[in-house]
């Protein structure tokens, strides 16, 4: 190869591939053309053009110079020898002497003795990397920049030629062939577990706008409101279908979105916008990007979440004024593939057909999680790659149990997975079977089984998991997404509805926890450097005292007759517990005044989740009607680890002596002061974490739903008399964690605690 090798020769060689990649004839003959064209026109003694085969493995598919006997023969695994390594890193080699590089695999069937150079380049093709192509000579000689260059921009070519003429189908590429068993796994967070074996489904959630300007206002702003009245139409619509849904009941998120597409600030901003000359899809476009970009500057992650359902309603309001028709037909096992997505496009599709949702970006708390759980679909999250490495139609497994997709998976993976998602099916069977039986242990310890919920879709888990009640009703959750806080007649009926559809079961209502992770749009008064730790939750309210009067006002008025059981978030001490309650005794002085029912019973009660509040217990005892444990907070604070940080994830963990001894010294004290004390943090639907709850004298616990089936087969396969003593003997143990400790108990013991 040579330095004079000019652009002139660059544009002659890639047309001549151009011709050669769109001539007639099997795929071998042209490809082989191809790699002899380069050959010689880059003067080099050897090209070799390698494929990606499924496994992540590169088989030589092409060569001119090497023996002609290691085509299909020679196989190199990403990362193994230089082609694997620059396949692996998606980047160019150059190397004068290529025996010398340490990653340098000698495949004597290729015969490549006699070449000591080597020039390698990725071949990319939308994104991903499709193979490698390679140059080399005889003389140890090393490349310029120019040449490296070159040959890109040919590896480039030959890619987008191979997609477009279809000279290597993509099916073709992946078929699996011989013994290879490498599989491609790309993982993630999982936000809803299961196991999901179909094929990919790329989610195309974005609309191009074609006209931008028009100088008929009039005819515009009709077209406008004619949309907005079909989309409110339509969420109408998913609303209904949220109601006769046996497992849905996540209506309280598309009210949300109705209130959105009745909003008069937002639809007269986009009249504005049209009224400057700007066609309607357009202004809804620039009155988005302009919400979008100020929602964005705020550091929360959670209203960037309630971004994702702006970005949902506005891309729904374009495609109605596009015409389009959004419905794509679902192959019967889909797994859908998407950046991220909001819950009307996700209930846009078949959920019978849906078997799972990829999601590059997405977090526990957005609604399409939320919707995606509700309809009981896997669902991964923060998958990196998984638009660029995964296409549509490729064979997948989505396994949200163990946080991974596998792409191209082989018929034995595949096989194994099946027989997975019947074992999950027989162990839901499992739970069914003792749903109706008490929460007992073997020797007669009654353990109380509560679910938490936030929005009125997770109400039907308490007649599904045949809870004891709600333990933890999180009051802040649909009002998150909401522009303003909604007035007493709107929290009223809410929490009726709450109350009505517990039908009789004792619900604990937690007054606003908004600030932290969870700042609602209404409060949001400005970025904080540290929101976790800042102006939040009971602080807030205090502060506010309005919003917790009127929250009060209406639970109050809700419950008339009935029990009332209230509490209040992050209290960190005495003083604020009492200027809480007492706001609580006005406002109940307020309602019979004017004429109201008081509820039969009053329990206020506080969440203990700020450590230093530990140090009060006493007093505390003494005001409390109950205490509500929340190991998320209590834990992110004892250990000053941020509960949202996937990095810290598995560092601390629940199971540990300092967090037992911690539990035990409240349980304990509140025990001894004969008041409630439960535990309503995620721990308590672990079913190993929960066993030692129990074990401690914790028998009160709030879980999310589905852990209900398994806490409760545990409960029943233990016994008291086994696990107190056990649990007691941890409390002086040093280990970082006591998981593994509790876990070989409980297979001994024979306690089901998966
Ligand atoms: C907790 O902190 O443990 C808790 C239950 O409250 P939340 O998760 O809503 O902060
Ligand atoms: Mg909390």
């Amino acid at each position: 190869m040579s330095g004079s090798f000019s652009a002139g020769d660059l544009r002659r060689m890639l047309s001549r591939l151009r011709d050669v990649m769109a001539g007639v004839g099997a795929v071998q003959g042209r490809l082989d053309k191809v790699v002899a064209l380069i050959a010689q026109d880059l003067r080099a003694d050897v090209c070799s053009c390698y494929v990606m085969r499924a496994g992540e493995v590169l088989e030589l598919f092409a060569t001119f110079g090497l023996s002609q006997k290691a085509v299909h023969q020679t196989r190199l695994r990403v990362g193994e020898g230089l082609v694997g390594e620059i396949a692996a890193h998606a980047r160019p080699l150059a190397l004068a002497d290529a025996w010398s590089h340490p990653q340098f695999v000698y495949r004597p069937e290729t015969g490549e003795d006699f070449f000591r150079s080597l020039m390698g380049v990725p071949m990319i093709q939308a994104g991903r990397v499709i193979g490698v192509l390679v140059v080399q000579t005889k003389d140890e000689r090393p490349f310029n920049d120019w040449e490296v260059e070159t040959l890109e921009t040919v590896a480039m070519v030959i890619a987008e030629l191979m997609a477009a003429t279809q000279v290597v189908k993509r099916e073709e590429l992946f078929q699996s062939e011989g013994n290879v068993t490498l599989l491609v796994r790309l993982s993630g967070a999982s936000l809803h577990p299961g196991v999901g074996i179909g094929v990919a489904v790329m989610h195309k959630p974005h609309v191009r706008i074609g006209r931008l300007v028009s100088d008929d206002p009039v005819t515009e702003q009709y077209r406008l409101h004619t949309a907005l009245n079909a989309l409110r139409q339509e969420v109408d619509a998913l609303i209904d279908g949220s109601r006769e849904d046996a497992e849905g009941g996540y209506g309280d998120i598309l009210e949300v979105y109705r209130m959105f597409a009745d909003d008069r600030g937002w639809i007269s901003k986009i009249s504005d916008v049209i009224s400057s000359g700007l066609t309607a899809d357009a202004a809804v476009q620039k009155v988005h990007d302009d919400t979008r970009l100020k929602m964005m500057q705020i550091n929360d992650p959670i209203l960037r979440e309630r971004v994702q359902d702006l970005d949902d309603l506005a891309n729904r309001l374009l495609s109605i004024l596009a015409g389009g028709d959004k419905k794509t037909e679902l192959p019967d096992n889909a797994i859908l593939i998407c950046r991220s997505i909001g819950p009307t496009e996700l209930l846009d599709y078949d959920r019978k057909k849906l078997k799972g949702l990829v999601m590059e970006e997405g977090s526990p708390t957005m609604h399409a999680a939320v919707v995606a759980k509700a309809l009981d679909i896997p669902v991964l999250a923060q998958v990196v790659g998984a638009l660029t490495r995964i296409d549509a139609l490729d064979q997948i497994v989505l396994d949200a149990n163990a946080g991974q997709v596998i792409l191209h998976p082989s018929e034995e993976v595949i096989e194994a997975y099946s027989a997975a998602v019947d074992a999950r099916a027989k162990q839901k069977a499992a739970y069914a079977a003792v749903r109706d039986l008490p929460a007992v242990t073997k020797d007669g310890v009654k353990v109380s089984l509560n679910i938490n919920a936030g929005f009125l879709l997770d109400m039907q888990g308490l007649a599904d998991a045949n809870a004891d009640g709600i333990g933890l009703y999180r009051t802040e959750m649909p009002f998150l997404a909401m522009p303003t806080l909604p007035d007493v007649t709107a929290q009223l009926a809410l929490y009726r509805q709450v109350i009505e559809g517990a039908k009789g079961k004792p619900v604990t209502f937690r007054t606003l926890d908004v600030g932290g992770d969870k700042i609602a749009a209404a409060t949001v008064t400005g970025p904080e450097d540290n929101p976790a730790m800042g102006w939040r939750s009971i602080r807030l309210t205090l502060d506010r005292p309005a919003l917790l009067r009127q929250q009060l006002r209406a639970m109050i008025k809700a419950t008339e007759g009935e029990t009332l059981r209230v509490m209040f978030p992050m209290i960190a001490n005495i003083a604020e517990f009492d200027a809480a309650r007492r706001i609580f005794d006005l406002e109940m002085v307020r309602h019979v005044r004017d004429g109201g029912r008081p509820p039969k019973s009053v329990k206020v009660g506080t969440m203990l989740e700020v450590p230093s509040l530990i140090w009060q217990l006493d007093a505390l005892v003494k005001r409390a009607n109950f205490v509500s444990i929340g190991t998320n907070d209590l834990m992110q604070f004892m250990y000053a680890s941020d509960r949202g940080n996937t990095k810290l994830a598995h560092r601390y963990d629940t199971l540990s002596p300092a967090v037992l001894t911690v539990l035990n010294q409240i349980v304990q004290k509140c025990t001894a002061a004969g008041i409630e004390v439960s535990v309503c943090g995620e721990m308590a639907g672990n079913p190993l974490d929960a066993i030692v709850l129990v074990g401690l004298g914790c028998t009160n616990l709030s879980m999310s739903a589905i852990a209900i089936g398994p806490v409760r087969a545990a409960v029943r396969s233990a016994a008291m008399k086994d696990i107190q003593p056990f649990v007691r003997n941890l409390l002086n143990a040093e280990d970082s964690s006591l998981r593994e400790r509790v876990r070989a108990f409980a297979r001994d013991r024979g306690i089901a605690a998966g």
